[in-house]
């Protein structure tokens, strides 16, 4: 298998327990998308009764689509890392802010 080698920022935690990628408070997914061009909510999201083996690994921001985040650059996110949990009852990326 070829492999790609990127930097990403961390997923530092997520609070999404009933989420299949989630063991002990951490994203174990190799890498999360977020977002839409406006609501910052975590796509990788599937509820699963099963959770990831993979309880090593710790998930970076693949790609986040959501251009209004000041930590957004070209639809790629430039934070040092980011948590998710719920935020207006939905499952966000909480390190979202808004541009000024
Ligand atoms: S960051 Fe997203 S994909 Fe990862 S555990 Fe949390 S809800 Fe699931
Ligand atoms: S901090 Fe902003 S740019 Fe980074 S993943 Fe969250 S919403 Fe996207």
């Amino acid at each position: 298998m070829e492999k790609v080698i990127i930097e990403m920022p961390m997923v530092t935690n997520c609070d999404i327990k009933k989420c299949g990628y989630n063991v002990n408070n951490n994203c174990h997914a190799k890498a999360i998308t977020i977002g839409d061009e406006m609501n910052p909510g975590c796509d990788t999201f599937f509820e699963h009764k099963s959770h990831s083996r993979e309880a090593k690994r710790i998930a970076g921001v693949g790609a986040c689509k959501v251009s209004s985040c000041r930590h957004n650059n070209d639809f790629e996110c430039t934070a040092e890392g980011v948590s998710v949990g719920f935020s207006d009852g939905k499952i966000n990326c909480l390190t979202y802010e808004a541009k000024v």
